[in-house]
C-alpha cells in the first residue's frame, strides 16, 4: 500500500495511491463512515498491523474508478512530507562504499549517525529555499526506513519485523556549513533539507530493501545511479545498531546514507552546487520519484 499526505485547506490529510487515483480518506469517510479508519499517517503507523489491515479492507471496499468525489488526480494534489511527525530523524553518514571512496573517507567501523529535525521535512514537488548562509547545497538520494514498532535491543535477524515501510528521501546537505565543524548537524538540518516522499510504501511491497536501485537527476541529468546493495551497513544492521542505544518509536525515520555521485565527490573544478531554479528528482526503486524545486530565499 502506498500512503501519502496532502494539503487540504492548510491541514494534512491522509491519501492512498491506487490505480484509479488518490483516495482522499477524509472525504471517503464522509460518504462511507468507519470509526476505525484514521485520517493521519502517524495513526496508521502507530495502529500497527490491525489498523493497516482494516485500512486495506476499507479502501478495497470503495469504488475506485474515479467517478467518486473522494478520488483525486495525483497531479492536482499538494504533497506534504510523506511522514509528518517523526519523533526522530536519524541519518547515516558514509554508508556506501563508492561514496566513501569518492569523498576519500575510510569505511566506518561503526555506523556514523547524525540527525535532522522536523523543520527539515519537505514534501514532493515542494519549493525549498537555498539559505543565504550557504553556497554549497548538495543532493543525496537515500532509502528511508519507517519504523513500525517500538524497538530496543533488537537482533539483526529480527530487525525488519520492526519496519512499517520505506520511502524515498533526499539528505540535502550544505557542504560548507557541514564541513567547517566536526558535527554535521547544522549543515544537514536547514529548513526543508529533508524531502520525504511522495509515499510511504508498506514493507509487504518491498522484497529486499538491501537491493534497490537509487537515482538522482539534476535538471533531468542523471547524477547518482547505484543500488542499496553497496551499503556498508544493511537495513537490518542499522536498525539493530541504533536500537542498542535508543528506543525507536513507530513513525521514526532512518535515512540510510547516499551512494556515489554527489557534487562533493567531483573534482573541485567541476563542482557546481545547487542554485535557485534547479529541479532535483531522487528516486528509489518501487518507492517513487521525489522532486524538489530550489528557489532563492
Ligand atoms: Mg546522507
Amino acid at each position: 500500500m502506498k500512503l501519502l499526505t496532502f494539503k487540504k485547506n492548510g491541514r494534512n490529510v491522509l491519501g492512498v495511491k491506487t490505480e484509479g487515483g488518490v483516495v482522499d480518506l477524509e472525504k471517503a469517510l464522509e460518504k462511507h463512515p468507519h470509526p476505525e479508519i484514521p485520517t493521519d499517517i502517524m495513526d496508521v503507523i502507530q495502529g500497527g498491523d490491525e489498523v493497516l489491515t482494516k485500512l486495506k479492507q476499507y479502501v478495497a471496499s470503495l469504488s475506485l474508478d474515479g467517478s467518486e468525489a473522494y478520488m483525486l488526480d495525483e497531479a492536482d494534489i499538494t504533497f506534504a512530507p510523506a511522514l509528518t511527525r517523526p519523533s526522530k530523524i536519524i541519518c547515516v553518514g558514509l554508508n556506501y562504499r563508492k561514496h566513501a571512496d569518492e569523498t576519500k573517507a575510510p569505511y566506518p567501523e561503526y555506523p556514523v549517525l547524525f540527525n535532522k529535525f522536523p523543520n527539515a521535512l519537505s514534501g514532493h514537488k515542494q519549493e525549498v529555499a537555498i539559505p543565504k548562509v550557504t553556497e554549497r547545497v548538495d543532493h543525496e538520494v537515500e532509502l528511508g526506513i519507517v519504523i513500525g514498532k517500538k524497538a530496543k535491543y533488537v537482533k539483526k535477524e529480527e530487525a525488519l519485523d520492526y519496519v512499517f515501510g520505506y520511502c524515498t528521501t533526499n539528505d540535502l546537505s550544505a557542504r560548507d556549513v557541514q564541513k567547517r565543524v566536526s558535527q554535521w548537524m547544522t549543515g544537514k538540518s536547514l529548513d526543508g533539507f529533508a524531502p520525504v516522499g511522495p509515499y510511504v510504501v508498506t514493507k509487504d511491497e518491498i522484497e529486499n530493501p538491501n537491493n534497490l536501485r537509487l537515482t538522482t537527476k539534476v535538471n533531468g541529468e542523471v547524477r547518482q545511479d547505484s543500488n542499496t546493495k553497496d551499503m556498508i551497513f544493511s537495513c537490518e544492521e542499522l536498525i539493530s545498531y541504533i536500537s542498542q542505544y535508543m528506543t525507536l518509536e513507530p513513525g521514526d525515520l532512518i535515512m540510510t546514507g547516499t551512494p556515489e555521485g554527489v557534487i562533493l565527490g567531483k573534482p573541485i573544478e567541476e563542482r557546481v552546487y545547487l542554485q535557485p531554479g534547479d529541479v532535483v528528482t531522487v528516486e528509489v526503486e518501487n518507492l517513487g520519484a521525489l522532486t524538489t524545486k530550489f528557489v532563492a530565499e
